[in-house]
């Protein structure tokens, strides 16, 4: 079996939710994601933390590790997340809005997002956490030092929270220009992500992930860790994606 490219997968919240709530495929099915979990160890994966997968990247040994991460504090990555991650083995990174702590989601209104206290027992939990700045803006269209304050801001409330050094982070929206890059830096962070497959290994403020929507199927998972997903879908309406998933399900296993 050859070594599978390095690969990050961007979920948000882990429970049932239908698509017809779940508009902007916010939630991956408890079931699903063990399915995931399967299918990665199958294809010869090794799951660590995002830092841990940068830190791989940074001397380029990063093919065969693959990191789930999770972003913006859903309570149910406390409740649900952690006892699945348990039994599977698996370990995961929360990137989690600091001024968000506690409240209703702003898109899933039905849930909210951790507290304080919530964040602290994830990361006793084993969880790594990271920060996805204070309020969730589009960093490339902030003024500097706007950009800059929601990056150091996050990371320090996180770490009040936490009371563990927080050195990773992802952006939101996986929003970043070579100015955002280097704030992320300067703010003290070892490594930063982007998603929706964009980003690149060679740069550790720029590392790519894959985002996972509701109902992933295996095909788009793999097609995502070719690299392959986003430039199909950007070809391809999803219901031509969605049959080939379908007939490709018995050529995946
Ligand atoms: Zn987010």
């Amino acid at each position: 079996m050859s070594i599978p490219p390095p690969l990050a997968l961007t979920y948000h919240g882990v429970a049932d939710v239908p698509l017809r709530r779940d508009r902007h495929h916010l939630f991956v099915r408890p079931r699903d994601l063990r399915r995931q979990i399967a299918k990665l160890r199958s294809w010869g994966y090794e799951l660590v933390t995002f830092g841990e997968l940068a830190r791989r990247a940074a001397r380029g040994e990063a093919a065969g590790s693959a990191a789930l991460t999770f972003d913006d504090g859903f309570v149910d990555n406390l409740e649900t997340l952690v006892p699945l991650l348990y039994e599977e083995g698996a370990p995961a990174t929360v990137f989690v809005v600091s001024g968000w702590l506690g409240d209703v989601h702003p898109v899933a209104s039905w849930t909210r997002l951790m507290t304080d206290d919530e964040v602290r027992e994830l990361a006793r939990a084993g969880i790594e956490v990271g920060a996805h700045t204070h309020t969730h803006p589009d960093l490339t269209k902030l003024k500097r030092d706007g950009a800059l304050a929601e990056l150091v801001e996050s990371k320090e409330l996180l770490e009040r929270a936490t009371e563990q050094p927080i050195d990773v982070a992802a952006y939101p929206f996986g929003a970043a220009n070579a100015a955002t890059r280097l704030l992320a830096c300067e703010a003290g962070f070892r490594a930063a992500c982007r998603t929706l497959g964009q980003g690149r290994w060679k740069d550790p403020y720029d590392l790519p992930r894959q985002a996972m929507e509701n109902r992933a199927s295996d095909l788009g998972l793999w097609l995502k860790r070719e690299g392959r997903y986003e430039t199909l879908m950007r070809f391809y309406p999803a219901r031509v994606v969605r049959k080939l998933s379908r007939r490709g399900k018995a050529l995946l296993g």
